[in-house]
This record gives structure tokens, sequence and C-alpha cells, in this order.
């Protein structure tokens, strides 16, 4: 299988080709500008020193800072980390927000850190990276494993609010960046709704992941009316054909840790969960999710990715052949980033907004970058993934000219 920075650049290169897009912006998008690998030292609690890999790569700032999150993981690899650096640059151009694409990451499992040496890993990445991120030049977020208590340590180790989103909001957090994501997924949704499911619906939603995209989504859904029948978190998933209540089922995982075991629910594992028939399936957990081993068996009538990455290219293409359309990625989940974006112009302004008025000017966003990828995918008459990337890759064109 391609590695991940690999798909990402096929995804770029089927998007160009279906509209015919040339230029020597293209070939420049195949490269991230800069990548950076430090070595941390970290005094561990016991007094010895451990040394950590971490990483920050910049993949395009035509269109504005790199943007970017902070994964720490024990499996963080380079490939992973320039992917997802490219994958923000073509999110951040969806949007239209003046912000370009990065990405950086720590390998180490942050389960086995106590918060003494978390605080002094990340305090250690900030200080070797110090030349390399900057309020104008490369502004990091969380990501998978890092909180906005990982974001106040590098706020404070840089000297500037502005360096750093998803702070505290005692730090310089913006309100409304908790729920973001699942809300401008939910935006998106609503937006396009009436056209994926032109028979009315969707009856029944599936989650995959119940973390804090997937989680907040559920419960947005939930609230709406929509009836989710089946949900999943790393021990396993529970499925429900009348539907779960998804408030009780948030107790539920407060209190026993996971999902399973849910009254009322059967147990269920995730890759069944995968292939239940549903009429809008929603990954919001990791990448690869749907690959050419378990694509022909999923029976969704819509796959909605809130998480990056879940689809690679050869399961792209067995959607398009059996008509399931896939709401790609980098417009679904672009709420993140774009209220991320709103708190890095309060810091530079030393603003705050209300929560209504980020609600407002979230909604806004995410409604116009909806209709327009749909516009591209008339337009071209190509899936909604090949849209959006038009669509990213026109901005970035602009931008580069
Ligand atoms: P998270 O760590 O809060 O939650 C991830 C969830 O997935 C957890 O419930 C975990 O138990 C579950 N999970 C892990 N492995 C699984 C598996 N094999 N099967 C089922 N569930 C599994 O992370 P998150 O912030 O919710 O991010 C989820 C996805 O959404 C990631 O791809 C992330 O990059 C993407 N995303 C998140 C945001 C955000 O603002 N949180 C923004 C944009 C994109």
């Amino acid at each position: 299988m391609a590695n991940a920075f690999e798909n990402a650049l096929r995804q770029i290169d089927r998007a160009a080709e279906s509209a015919k897009m040339t230029g020597e912006f293209l070939e420049r998008l195949h490269y991230t500008m800069r990548e950076v690998r430090v070595n941390i030292p970290v005094t561990m609690d016991d007094g010895t020193l451990r040394m950590f890999e971490g990483y920050r790569i910049q993949h395009n700032n035509w269109r504005g800072p790199f943007k970017g999150g902070i994964r720490y993981h024990q499996n963080v690899d380079i490939n992973e980390v320039k992917a997802l650096a490219t994958w923000m640059t073509m999110k951040t151009a969806v949007v239209g927000i003046p912000m370009g694409g990065g990405k950086g990451g720590v390998t180490v499992n942050p389960k086995e850190l106590s918060e003494g040496e978390l605080e002094r890993l990340t305090r250690g990445w900030t200080k070797a990276l110090k030349g390399v991120i900057g309020p104008e030049i490369d502004v990091p977020a969380p990501d998978v494993n890092t909180t906005p208590q990982e974001m106040d340590w590098v706020a404070s180790e840089f000297g500037h609010p502005a360096v750093v989103t998803g702070k505290t909001i005692a730090n310089g957090g913006s309100l409304g960046r908790g729920t973001a994501t699942a809300d401008g997924a939910f935006q998106v949704f609503e937006t396009l709704k009436d056209r994926l499911f032109p028979g009315g619906g969707p009856q029944t939603v599936v989650v995959q992941g119940f973390g804090n995209a997937g989680r907040i989504f559920a419960v947005i859904m939930h609230k709406k009316g929509y009836k989710v029948v089946a949900v999943s978190d790393s021990r396993g998933g529970i499925f429900n054909a009348d539907g779960l209540d998804i408030a009780a089922l948030e107790s539920h995982k407060d209190t026993a840790g996971g999902v399973q075991d849910f009254p009322g629910a059967s147990n269920i594992t995730n890759e069944a969960l995968l292939e239940l028939e549903c009429d809008m399936l929603v990954p919001a957990a990791l990448e690869n999710q749907f690959t050419a081993a378990n694509v022909g068996n999923i029976k969704a009538k819509v796959v909605f990715e809130i998480a990056n990455g879940p689809t690679t290219p050869e399961a792209d293409d067995v959607f398009v052949q059996k008509n399931i359309p896939v709401v790609p990625d980098i417009l679904v989940n672009a709420g993140g980033v774009t209220v991320s974006y709103f708190e890095w112009e309060q810091n530079m302004t030393s603003a705050t907004w209300t929560e209504a008025e980020v609600g407002e000017k979230l909604e806004k966003i995410m409604i116009e970058s909806a209709n327009e990828v749909w516009a591209r995918k008339e337009k071209y008459s190509v899936d909604l993934r090949r849209a959006a990337f038009i669509l990213a890759l026109e901005r970035l064109d602009a931008a580069k000219k």
C-alpha cells in the first residue's frame, strides 16, 4: 500500500487532471517547503535523560502562515506528518482562510509520561523549534493526543499567545473551539443534506470514533432528531437498530471508559460497524479505514469523513463505481482549523469574540465552502473529493500568481 503522503499527492493529481489544470504550481505542491527534525532531551521524573524525536513539516505558505496540529503518538512517522501537512494546505484553501499547511509530531506514547514529563517534552519541542514556528510564520494547534494544556505550554515557552491555537480560554483560546469541528461538520451536512439524500433522510447514522470530533457530532445529530444506530471507540462498538440514546451513552462512556456494554445495545466489532447497512457512515477516528480490502463490503449510502484521510485512493475508486458519495475530510472537518484561525486573529488584534459571533462566522464559511465544493462537482462532473481539491487548487494557483 502507498504511504499516506503518496496518497495525498495522488489526490492532488487526480483533481488537477479532472479540471485540466497545469502549471508549475502543481509540481511545487508535490514537495514540502521545509521539514525539520529535532531531538528533544527530557529529564524524566527519576532523574534520567531520555531523548525524543520531534518534527515540524511546513508544506505550503502561499496563502498565509503554515497551520496545523502537533500529534503525540508512538507511531508518528514522517510520511504521515507530511500527508497531514499537505491536507492542511488543501483544507485552509477549501474554507478560504488566509493560512497555509503544516503539521508536527513527536514519536512518544504520551500515556507513559507524567504530567511534568509531558510539560518538559512540550517546552523542549517549542524551544527546539523557536526559529521555525511563530505567529506570522507557523502556528501549531492540537491534534491526536495533544490538548489545550500542551498548547498553553507552547505559548508560555514561546512567549506569545498567537504562536499557537487551541489554548485554554484563560490563556487566549477562542470560545467555540472545543466544538468547532463537529459544529462545522454539522453545517456541511445541513447544507448538502437534500442533495446527498434526495429521497429524504438520513434515517440511520453510524459514527466510528467517540472522541472530541465524533462524540460531539453524534450528540448534535441525536439532538436534531437523527437516529444514531451505532458508534465505536478503540475498544469496540455498539449497535441498536432503534437508535442509541446518545446523552445516556455519554455518561456511560465517562464512567465505563468505553462505549461497549451499553444497556439495550449489542456489542459489535469495529470491522462489523463499518460494514453495517446504514444511510450515513461517519468515520471519526483514524486514517486508512476504507481500503481495497474492505471497501467492497461497505453498505452505507453516504460516507461523511470527519477523520483525516480515512479513505485510500483505491477505496475512493470503488466508492465512485458503487455510486456512494464521499463527503471529503478537507471540507467536513475544516471547522476546527477555521475557529483556530479565528483564535489567531483575536490574539493578533487583542480582541475577544463572543461564542455567538464565532458560531455565526463559522457557519457562514462552512455553508459557502460546501456550496463552492458542490458547484465544482457539477461543473467538472467529478466526485466530491476531486471537487474539493479542485477548489483548493484554484485558490492556491491564484495565491501563487
Ligand atoms: P480523539 O483522540 O479525541 O478521538 C478519537 C476516537 O477514535 C476515540 O474515541 C478513540 O477511542 C477512537 N478510536 C481509535 N481507534 C479506533 C478504532 N480502530 N475504531 C474505532 N474507534 C477508534 O481524536 P479527535 O480529535 O476526535 O480526532 C478524530 C479524527 O478527526 C482524527 O482523524 C483527527 O485528525 C480528525 N480531526 C479532528 C479535529 C478536532 O478538532 N478534534 C479536527 C480535524 C480533524
